[in-house]
């Protein structure tokens, strides 16, 4: 294991400062992904910066007008249990609940699940799914990029040398919506995901047409990924039971899943579809104003751990 020296910031623009001064940094948060990979080898950092004591990074504001707000140092565990996310965002307070065990929940950020980009990082298909932007801070100022463009590959993020993450925000929805995440697991929520999915679903105000939905699969591509071809069979037609089965099915065009340890790349496809479609039907239910029951929830961890 190589030695590593440690630096600590007190503000952003120090941050920024000692990325841009010292070469071979690495910043950690929560570090529990560095940890793992510097254990590994993987990473070999000069130094680690510690952005952990910079005020005001581990802010959560919404408002009904401009939606959430996340700093980057929100825990998964805030994310899991904070009333405005349940109520507003649930998809995300889903897939936080599906994230590991408590001890990670209560040390691992936000800004950590998006800047390590696994494809298969809880957080990542419901942040996509709610059209999530991430604020970032270099020397030259800050720039807000779409989650969609920040996830370039596997472990590739458009961060630049000597920025980090600042912010993430999650715009508003509109009323009738509804959202769920789905994590695939053979060991439930102590494990990565072998398929992840997230849909958030709008309503027209007749209560049963989808006016908008976003479909987004996790751990089937290099990156999370948009369904655009089962967003199409929805958008604009009755979210009945046909519909939502023939837009799971169009949802296999966007998995292009590999073997590994944890799944054959077909166990991965056979799993996408009865995740999107059982994601859609709840999303569908919740936009109608039906809550999501624990009783829900069960027979969701039930069916998917086939
Ligand atoms: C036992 C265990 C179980 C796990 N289970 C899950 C799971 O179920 N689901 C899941 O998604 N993940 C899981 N993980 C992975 C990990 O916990 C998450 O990816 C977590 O969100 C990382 O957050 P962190 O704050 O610990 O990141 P860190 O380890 O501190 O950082 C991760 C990466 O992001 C960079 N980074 C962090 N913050 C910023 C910032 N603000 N700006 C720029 N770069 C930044 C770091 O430089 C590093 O490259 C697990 C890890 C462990 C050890």
């Amino acid at each position: 294991m190589n030695r590593f020296a440690y630096r600590e910031a007190q503000t952003v623009p120090e941050a920024i400062d000692i990325l841009r001064q010292e070469d071979g940094g690495r910043i950690v948060a929560g570090a529990t992904d560095t940890l793992i990979r510097w254990r590994l080898g993987a990473w070999k950092p000069q130094y680690v910066l510690n952005i952990k004591r910079i005020p005001d990074l581990d802010t959560l504001d919404y408002s009904p007008d401009t939606g959430l707000s996340l700093g980057p140092l929100v825990t998964i565990r805030t994310l899991e249990r904070q009333a405005l996310v349940q109520t507003h965002y649930p998809a995300l307070a889903q897939a936080a609940m599906a994230f590991a065990g408590v001890q990670i929940r209560n040390l691992a950020t936000v800004g950590g699940n998006i800047c390590n980009a696994s494809p298969a990082g809880d957080t990542l298909p419901a942040l996509l799914a709610y059209n999530a932007e991430c604020r970032i801070a270099g020397a030259a100022g800050e720039r807000v990029v779409p989650l969609a463009d920040f996830l370039v590959g596997p472990g590739r993020t458009a961060l630049q040398p000597a920025e980090m993450v600042v912010g993430v925000h999650l715009p508003a929805l509109a009323p009738r919506s509804g959202g769920l995440y789905i994590k695939h697991s053979p060991r439930s929520t102590m494990d990565i995901a072998t398929v992840g999915v997230a849909a958030v679903v709008t309503l027209a105000a007749s209560g049963h047409v989808c006016q908008e939905v976003r479909i987004t699969l996790g751990a089937v591509a290099p990156t999370v990924v948009r369904a655009s071809a089962a967003e199409a069979v929805l958008r604009g037609q009755p979210a009945d039971a046909a519909t939502i089965q023939r837009a799971a099915q169009a949802a296999l065009e966007a998995a292009h899943p590999i073997d590994d340890i944890r799944a054959t790349a077909a166990h991965r496809r056979r799993v996408v579809v009865p995740l999107v479609q059982r994601a859609v039907h709840y999303a569908v239910q919740m936009a109608q104003g039906i809550p999501f029951s624990s009783q829900m929830q069960r027979s969701l961890a039930v069916e998917a751990a086939f």
